[in-house]
């Protein structure tokens, strides 16, 4: 089994379901259902292909419903694509056109209010870039074209330098929201959160449609990175959205800003996936780069829960070959023990102490004895987070009565779950949960194992003893 989890987005490639089921046989274990593109009629296929044959292959995959956010475009081109050339003038607007060399339509009205004179526009991942001379504060703003290329309809625009002030839940983030939580998905995906009250927002708005999802924040925004500590405390899950943020700070910073973000998630147990561009060569070829091969190896070794394709699977060639390759690369990685064990201590002073220690402990002992499992009941999946965030080599086996956490806990480092029912006593739980481990051959006779759980168990409280003890 693989620790390093892998997320692959959908899309034509990749909908029919028995491309989804290669995909998850060869070890995907979240589809991410990017809102920006499809319909909901697609969407609907795709959860209940993904639903389908978790069903048949007693797989748990999570479903990632990813809100495009306030993503800014340009509008439609004339001829489908104009030469901007350098050093020319073009006039950015916010009423509605057909777009030539002269004058481009701008999905953000109030643009000309928020920009200012000698701030930088970039089109299409940062091919582009245009200065702005000035704005009239109303409908147009005027700039010079620095970088200049072929403009084609609807591509993306990034404004490094300016406060924009959209809401961070745009008219159709609420109606993707309504629908994916209305399929029950596992975890919803924030693009461009500036702040954590970005966050807060979401989660209200989660809670009080009665749902569980949890909440991924991406982070493609430098104000992001301003409040990183308490979005990471809020959110549930970070995803490094390597594509818009190489656009929206120099790419060069990017390395490093994942390597800060996977490090500080790892402390907060907080879940971390590295995205874009990992296979991306593996779109149109059968193989990928050396470089990106390093760059998943890379990712594994920094301590990131799930690497995350994206183009490679939803529209490239190759959606199998792909995972295959990427399957490879992590195994061939964690067979590396410097990866393990990356323990942080628990903070005294944490209301959540206890359970905190007995799962860190759990770890440390682990290591000592060379214990093969970490075995636990979860109601909430706040040992799950815990353990795994500590890397252990062991492996971390989860049961709880719960389908929905289940599948959950799919994204999490490690984490394979199983499903039991019984809340009799602690004795009766960890024996039948061994029996059922050592029945599907994950313990094997004389294997140290685990258990960690919360006595009394019917009071279904936060974990509070730890067992280690010999398979019989
Ligand atoms: C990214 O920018 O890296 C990303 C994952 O976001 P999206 O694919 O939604 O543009």
């Amino acid at each position: 089994m693989k620790r390093t989890k892998i997320v692959a987005t959908l899309g034509p490639a990749s909908t029919a379901i028995e491309v989804i089921e290669e995909l998850i046989k060869a070890g995907v274990n979240v589809c991410r259902i990017n809102f920006s593109h499809g319909s909901y009629d697609n969407v609907l296929t795709q959860i209940n292909n993904v639903r389908a044959i978790n069903h048949k292959l007693r797989t748990h995959v999570a479903i990632l419903a990813d809100l495009q956010g306030p993503k800014l475009r340009i509008g439609v081109v004339e001829n489908n694509g104009v030469e901007l050339i350098v050093g020319n003038e073009i006039i950015i607007t916010t009423k509605e056109c057909i777009g030539t060399a002269q004058k481009v339509y701008i999905t953000y009205p109030q643009f000309p209010k928020d920009v200012k004179a000698g701030e930088n526009i970039l089109i299409d991942d940062g091919k582009l870039l245009l200065k702005v001379i000035e704005t009239n504060g109303v409908d147009e703003v005027k700039s010079v074209v620095v970088y200049g290329g072929i403009l084609s309809s609807k591509k993306g625009v990034n404004l490094p330098n300016t406060k924009v002030s959209l809401p961070c839940l745009t008219e159709k983030d609420l109606n993707d929201l309504d629908f994916a939580l209305e399929h029950n998905v596992e975890w919803i995906g924030l693009s461009f959160v500036r702040s954590v009250t970005d966050i807060v927002d979401l989660k209200a708005i989660i809670r009080k449609k009665n749902k569980t999802a949890r909440v991924i924040a991406k982070i493609e925004k430098p104000e992001a990175l301003e409040g990183i500590d308490n979005i990471i405390d809020m959110s549930d899950g970070i995803m490094v959205a390597r594509g818009d943020l190489g656009v929206e700070l120099p790419m060069e910073q990017v390395p490093l800003v994942q390597k800060m973000l996977v490090k500080k998630c790892l402390i907060a147990s907080t879940p971390v996936i590295i995205a874009t561009q990992m296979m991306e060569s593996m779109i149109t070829n059968f193989a990928p780069t050396r470089a990106e091969v390093n760059d998943v190896a890379n990712a594994v070794l920094d301590g990131a829960d799930a690497v995350m394709l994206s183009g490679e699977t939803s529209v490239g060639k190759y959606p199998v070959k792909v995972i295959e390759a990427m399957s490879r690369i992590i195994t061939n990685v964690e067979s590396e023990e410097g990866i393990y064990y990356k323990g942080h201590e628990p903070f005294l002073k944490n209301q959540t102490f206890v359970a905190d220690s007995i799962c860190y402990n759990a770890c440390v002992m682990a290591k000592q004895a060379d214990v093969k499992a970490i075995v636990t009941m979860t109601n909430s999946g706040y040992t799950a987070f815990k353990l795994a965030s500590q890397r252990p080599q062991a492996s971390i086996f989860i049961f709880t009565d719960n389908h929905s956490l289940l599948t959950t806990l799919n994204l999490l480092w490690g984490v394979q779950g199983f499903y039991y029912d019984k809340y009799e006593s602690t004795d009766q739980t960890i024996s039948e949960t061994l029996q059922i481990l050592k029945e599907k051959g994950l313990v094997k006779e004389d294997d140290l194992v685990i258990n960690i759980a919360s006595m009394p168990m019917k009071e279904r409280g936060r974990t509070n003893m730890l067992k280690l003890s010999q398979i019989k």
